[in-house]
């Protein structure tokens, strides 16, 4: 039903516009300074033909923090739950992102869990694969299955800008080899991590990969799993707890939807047996995450009585 309340979808986005102009698009990538911070495109898929889609609906994005759900799924089927904990934890951290800060005092140097950068630079070290073309082209086949759509790719111009500037994440990264928590090259695990972040999607398509994650990691046509179902309960759960980095807790109150979100200013959101929803709103708030894409999903939660809680 919610699909079909298309005049409700489009009144709600342009209440929830309003607020782009309190926000800022992310600078420390130089190329996504270039976004239009006007912009909000909503998209919410049931399983159905189509999405329900509104908004700015033609624009795409790139998924930044949002492809920590997805490596993390496929490093998970690669190497097992045991081994992907071993080298990573599972709580949140009430810090920033990218903060470098837990990593020297939680003992062992391991990074407190995989939606953080430190953490999700050791989950891509884990993607199976000799080559970055070989583990980075998993990746987009594992998208492309779950989206039904084969031409995502990545955003070299966003990418090549993020490795030329990714300093603090080579710190996180040369810090985590230091003290063992995986071996790689860090360049050529920058380079791997930074095309996983520039991988470029619509809101139709995070919404069709919330879908997935949200319902028991099938495929929407043939309903055989593309993602085992521990797999996407663990994806779910620390989209709850560490998602929304370090405004998760808020967000569980005010909304109480799993969601992950990423500084390009999308917001993936799955709701348990239900609805897979997609946002794009790249004026962002302090946190980093899309300041009226919050809005929005906190005027859906509470129209439609979405939360999980
Ligand atoms: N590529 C970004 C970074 O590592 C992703 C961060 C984010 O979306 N929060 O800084």
């Amino acid at each position: 039903m919610i699909c079909e309340d298309k005049e409700v979808l489009n009144y709600m986005i342009e209440e929830a516009r309003i607020y782009t102009k309190d926000g800022k698009v992310a600078d420390y990538i130089p190329a996504l300074k270039e976004a239009d911070s006007s912009v909000l495109s909503l998209a919410i898929y049931d399983g159905g033909k189509t999405c329900a889609a509104v908004g700015n609906v033609e624009e795409t994005f790139t998924l930044q923090s949002i492809s920590k759900v997805l490596s993390l799924a496929l490093a998970l089927m690669d190497q097992g739950v045991e081994e992907v904990f071993s080298k990573v934890g599972m709580e949140p951290t009430g810090d920033p992102f990218n903060s470098i800060i837990k990593l020297e005092t939680n003992k062992p140097n391991k990074p407190l869990n995989p939606m953080i950068n430190a953490g999700a630079l050791a989950v891509t070290s884990m993607i199976a694969g000799t080559t970055t073309e070989e583990k980075l082209g998993r990746l987009l086949s594992f998208i492309h299955e779950l989206t039904g759509n084969p031409k995502i790719s990545y955003d070299e111009h966003v990418a090549n800008s993020e490795l030329a500037t990714a300093h603090l994440n080579r710190s996180l990264a040369y810090f985590m080899k230091q003290h063992g928590v995986f071996d790689d090259d860090v360049e050529d695990l920058l380079d791997l991590y930074t095309k996983q972040c520039a991988i470029e999607v619509s809101c139709q398509d995070l919404a069709k990969i919330g879908y997935v994650i949200a319902n028991e990691g099938r495929h929407v046509e043939s309903h055989r799993p593309i993602i085992p179902l521990h797999i996407s309960r663990i994806l779910k759960t620390f989209m709850v707890t560490c998602g929304m980095y370090n405004a998760s807790g808020e967000f569980a109150i005010r909304v109480g939807i799993p969601a992950k979100s990423g500084v390009s200013g999308g917001i993936m959101a799955s709701i348990p047996h239900g609805l897979g929803i997609g946002i794009y709103g790249p004026a962002l708030d302090d946190k980093g995450n899309s300041i009226a894409g919050m809005k929005l999903l906190e005027a859906l939660s509470s129209r439609y009585d979405l939360s999980i809680f």
